[in-house]
């Protein structure tokens, strides 16, 4: 048997979920169908259960894309400020943690609900546990779709079944095999927004530290961020290493200054001028966590050393290894931990308005899927609202 319905979703995750909610709203008969036994695993265990769901200074800058230009229009027709409302209107508490990040005082779980109650009210299906098997053009337009028993025909598609990471709750490369069925450009994918490993030899000197956190800023390639770096097991991580990772490439150094805004070669100087029988280590742990201090004074073979034994030279190489130690990281954890993918469906196959295939009326795609990434800090959430929004009004 054939089922018709207005709109056929793919996907109820955060991108998927608001669209539906929308194209009901409008009247739209709409069925989301996804493989996963529950809508929204992503949204669940987002921002530590919590769902850092917006960024109050959203803006353009804080997405890569190969179009920085193509998130403009959806971010501006449907901004933080409106998710903030409906977040609002739902009774839901939340709180600005650092940065513009909203978090729910309470649970990720209840923006889940939200979205659920938006589609229900919406007279929105949802068909959890049902994978699709294929996707067609119908020759009478629309798309036809094959899921384990049936067959649906619909006028609008809609993939929003996200990026590759985190295979485990249920990612797959299901809307790039799509877009490519129908000739769409798909731009190379990566991990984001994810822990940098290191090779045997760093590894071996940084393992002791696993634990270690520290402020610092962190940059490869001109681009740099300012937040909390965690020490690993495996390398770093934290989240000004997750947000660095976005932009670093293999093969390439990063930068990281653990004492930001502080001179410490002149610090080290002033100390020991002021006072030569201190150990190096005593000034770092003014600046460090003592275990790190320790760790630098012994990679620099100075732990029983006093200042007044140390020359400029020796100093200036102590305080660049604290303010600019250079790395270069081996790899990253991969889609294993990554929080989003980078790339996806080429921008310029898409209009920006409605987030549909140029080549293909009736097909849309939006959320992680397409290739627009956004910065940590509930960025990532806002992209999935907004470009979830476009297409809802325009299916
Ligand atoms: P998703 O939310 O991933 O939804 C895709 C849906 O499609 C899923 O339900 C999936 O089951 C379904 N699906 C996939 N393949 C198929 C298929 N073949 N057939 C049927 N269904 C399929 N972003 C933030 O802004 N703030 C945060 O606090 C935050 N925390 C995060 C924490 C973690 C651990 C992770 C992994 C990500 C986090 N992100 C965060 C990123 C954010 O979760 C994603 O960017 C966002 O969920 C993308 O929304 P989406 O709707 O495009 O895809």
């Amino acid at each position: 048997k054939t089922r018709y319905r207005d709109v056929v979703i793919i996907g109820a995750g955060a991108a998927g979920m608001m669209c539906a909610a929308e194209a009901g709203r409008r009247g739209r008969r709409v069925l989301v169908v996804d493989h996963a036994q529950t809508p929204g695993e992503k949204i669940r265990i987002s921002g530590g259960g919590r769902c850092n769901f917006t960024n109050l200074n959203t803006a353009p800058r804080n997405f890569l894309s190969q179009n920085p230009r193509f998130c403009i229009s959806a971010l501006s027709r449907y901004t933080s400020q409106d998710f903030i409302a409906l977040v609002r209107r739902h009774g839901i508490a939340f709180h600005e943690k650092i940065l513009g990040q909203l978090f729910c005082d309470q649970s990720a779980q209840q923006i889940i609900t939200m979205l659920t109650d938006e589609m229900a009210a919406g007279g929105v299906e949802l068909a959890l546990s049902t994978g699709v098997e294929t996707v067609e053009a119908a020759a009478d337009g629309g798309f036809r779709l094959r899921t384990g028993n049936e067959m649906i025909h619909c006028a609008s598609l809609v993939i929003a079944s996200g990026g590759l990471s985190i295979p485990k709750i249920g990612a797959t490369g299901f809307g790039y095999d799509i877009a490519r069925q129908f000739g769409l450009k798909v731009t190379e994918t990566r991990p984001a927004l994810v822990p940098l490993t290191f090779g045997p030899e760093d590894l071996a000197r940084v393992k002791p530290l696993a634990g270690v956190a520290v402020d610092a800023r962190v940059s490869c390639d001109g681009t740099g961020f300012d937040e909390a770096l965690l020490f690993t097991h495996r390398g770093l991580s934290g989240p000004v290493i997750l947000q660095i990772s976005s932009f670093w490439r293999d093969g390439r150094d990063i930068v990281v200054d653990m004492a930001p805004g502080v001179d410490v070669f002149e610090l080290l100087r002033q100390a020991r001028s002021d006072s030569g029988r201190q150990a190096p280590v005593t000034v770092l742990s003014r600046l460090l966590p003592r275990r790190l201090a320790q760790r630098i004074a012994e990679d620099h073979g100075v732990e029983t050393a006093r200042l007044a034994d140390l020359g400029d030279r020796r100093l200036r190489t102590l305080a660049d290894a604290v303010g600019a130690w250079r790395i270069r990281p081996a790899g990253t954890e991969g889609y294993r931990t990554a929080e989003v993918t980078l790339g996806g469906v080429d921008t310029r196959e898409l209009d920006q308005k409605t987030m549909m295939a140029r080549k293909l009326p009736g097909l849309h795609f939006i959320g992680e899927v397409v290739d627009v990434t956004g910065w940590l800090g509930g960025y990532n959430f806002q992209w999935a609202w907004s470009s979830g929004w476009a297409a809802g009004q325009a299916v």
